[in-house]
């Protein structure tokens, strides 16, 4: 079957089926201007890290537009240098996509689900995985663990 409307479900549970033009549209509405810049006129980003997550408490991280789970952070992430490393809740809620745009080949990050950009991976990380994600504060909404247990 390869038709367009299939369910798509991910190993953890999550409904990754593509949306189409018009659903990204009516989400985007919700979008501050920046928001919109970064993630659906991705390629504008300059290859670093500023302006990007600033956030040491343990949670997951949600894609903005389509509230899809993409990232978890803290705890047994932690990197060893403070700094926490964040990891794909499930590898099949994100998108990898070589991007030599700007004279670099970077590993771009995309939400599976809706195509919107959300930062870029490295290979020059700490262990255990050795990936540096380098993701975008505006493309990404962090529920802290401590808030998903109370409003459970
Ligand atoms: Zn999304």
């Amino acid at each position: 079957m390869n038709n367009q409307t299939t369910l798509r479900l991910s190993a953890s549970g999550h409904d990754i089926t593509p949306i189409d033009a018009a659903s990204r549209d009516r989400l985007s509405a919700k979008l501050t201007p920046e928001e919109r810049r970064i993630m659906i006129d991705h390629g504008t980003e300059t290859p670093f890290c500023g302006g990007l997550l600033d956030n040491k408490e343990e949670g997951v991280y949600a894609c903005r537009l389509c509230e899809l789970p993409l990232f978890q952070s803290g705890g047994k992430f932690e990197s060893g240098t403070g700094w926490p490393i964040i990891a794909p809740v499930d590898p099949a809620h994100v998108r990898q996509i070589t991007d030599s745009s700007h004279g670099v080949t970077r590993t771009e990050i995309r939400c599976a689900r809706c195509d919107s950009h959300l930062g870029h991976v490295f290979p020059d990380g700490p262990p255990p995985t050795g990936l540096r994600y380098c993701m975008n504060g505006a493309s990404l909404e962090f529920t802290a663990n401590d808030k998903v247990k109370s409003s459970a």
